[in-house]
């Protein structure tokens, strides 16, 4: 894949850009490693005063940046603005918090004193996807750069726009040269990087076999990795729920960032006793999104990131319409120049479809009928992902046996899956391992240091290892 901006409402090409050298890639890598030895050392306070100081240009500059990820992806250009500033709060909250996450922790032994440091690793190389182009990247960089480790951004190749802009904003803000590096490469490139001594973790957010390939190669050189892969999230619907605010929740959820999120609402799974009246009122909402240039004011939909996105989705469509699925809504590309897709409700999906088990990226929904809270809970199981969950009910009971049983990484009751700094965010099964956000976020790539100290005398030793 070629390293450039091409844009997706036009299918035009604007700029390419070469891929670094050998040499290039080098002197980038000896930046980082030389750079993480000094500012290891630097004090919280002066992290926390860089990272407040990028969420200032974030902030001033959320205008411009978004307008930069909506030419080279599609996104509203509203969505692209509140995707700026959640980057600035992101910062803000590491800024406030990250110190106090990473205290020593006193723990009470029997030792004159013992207690848990936490160190950071050293260059962590972060491999990003372009569907959210500089949230995905802030919200791994924010608690990385504040625990003290340098970060190198391999970002995805259609967004090299928004990943130099990245580097930019924190070289402004006043970290270090070498902080953090933006890698103009392809993802041919990554396993090498992955194989440099001077690299110590990585993070991958994208596919599973992305995912995958990337915890592979780490895993021979014995490098942590936190993975944030694959979604095909479950909403729930049951007779207890408000269906007029499950109905235009789940056509957000599904559409939001035009049906390319990780944790969009993929499958409505919804109980016999209220489908008819969910189905009518989720086609309606549906069928009330407007498509069109993402730049413009009231624009709900733009076009899919790129050309290949748009065919695979339009082909799992096809290919499930032909296996035995049948379309409510929508079901096909729009007509003329851009990646534009119709917003889409599949029902009767049977289990040879492909969309059944895939992920499929893009405004496609997936409804299906249970007879029973159990069969939903069966079916929201039935996957090989386990992303985000959302449960629309007023029953404690019906909500209680959700959380519980559910094989998901976050559960939501009545709202829609979403990211908050605050809340760890992640998944289980093939939608990846680790935690980004919230303490558990900031807490992955440190050395968790145990430190004991005995009587000057020596004490008798560990009993056992
Ligand atoms: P992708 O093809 O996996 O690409 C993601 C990143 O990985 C890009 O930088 C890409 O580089 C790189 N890459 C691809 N194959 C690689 C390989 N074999 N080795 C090393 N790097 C590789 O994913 P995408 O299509 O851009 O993004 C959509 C996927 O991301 C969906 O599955 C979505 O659910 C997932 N996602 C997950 C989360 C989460 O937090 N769980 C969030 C957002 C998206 P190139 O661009 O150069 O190919």
């Amino acid at each position: 894949m070629p390293i450039a901006t091409i844009n997706p409402a036009t299918g035009q090409a604007l700029r390419t850009f070469d891929a670094l050298t050998e040499a290039e890639l080098e002197e980038k890598l000896a930046r980082a490693d030389e750079t993480f030895r000094a500012y290891r050392h630097t004090s919280f306070a002066d992290r926390a005063r860089w990272l407040s100081r990028a969420a200032e240009i974030l902030d001033a500059e959320k205008g411009e940046l978004a307008r930069t990820m909506t030419t080279e992806m599609g996104k509203t250009l509203a969505s692209a603005v509140a995707e700026v500033e959640k980057c600035a709060a992101a910062c803000r909250y590491y800024v406030q918090n990250g110190e106090r996450f990473l205290a020593d922790q006193p723990v009470r032994t029997d030792a004159k004193r013992s207690l848990v440091r936490f160190q950071p690793l050293g260059p962590v190389l972060a491999v990003m996807p372009w569907n959210f182009p500089l949230w995905q990247v802030f919200r791994f960089a924010a608690p990385a750069l504040m625990a003290g480790n340098v970060g190198l951004l391999k970002h995805a190749s259609n967004v090299p726009q928004c990943a130099l802009a990245i580097e930019d904003v924190f070289r402004r803000a006043g970290f270090p040269d070498g902080a953090f590096q933006t890698l103009l490469i392809g993802s041919d490139g990554v396993q090498a990087v992955l194989d440099d001594p001077r690299v110590k973790a990585a993070t991958l957010t994208g596919s599973t076999p992305a995912g995958s390939s990337v915890a592979e190669r780490a895993g021979k050189r014995l490098k942590k990795t936190v993975l944030e892969l694959g979604g095909s999230d479950p909403f729930v619907v049951l007779p207890s729920a408000d269906l007029d605010a499950a109905a235009k929740t789940a056509a957000k959820a599904r559409c939001i960032n035009n049906g390319q999120s990780c944790i969009a609402a993929k499958r409505f799974i919804v109980h016999e006793r209220v489908a008819d009246e969910f189905q009518r009122l989720f086609v309606r909402a549906m069928e009330g999104l407007k498509v069109g240039d993402p730049m413009e004011d009231g624009t709900d939909i733009g076009p899919l990131a790129t050309a290949s996105i748009r065919d695979e989705v339009d082909e799992q469509v096809r290919k499930s319409v032909a296996a035995g699925a049948r379309v409510l809504t929508g079901g096909g590309k729009m007509e003329g120049p851009g990646f534009y897709y119709r917003p889409t409700i599949l029902a009767d999906i049977p289990e040879s479809a492909p969309a059944y088990r895939e992920e499929v990226f893009g405004p496609v929904a997936l409804l299906f009928r249970v007879p029973s809270l159990e069969a939903a809970i069966e079916l929201a199981n039935d996957s090989d992902f386990g992303l985000g969950s959302s449960v629309w009910t007023r029953d404690e009971g019906e909500r209680a046996r959700f959380e519980e049983g559910v094989e998901a990484g976050m559960v939501f009751v009545n709202a829609m899956v979403a990211s908050d700094p605050r809340l760890p965010f992640g998944g289980v099964k093939q939608s990846g391992y680790g935690r980004e956000l919230g303490e558990f976020g900031i807490r992955e790539f440190v050395n968790v240091k145990t430190v004991y100290e005995a009587d000057a005398g020596g004490a008798d030793g560990a009993k056992a290892e």
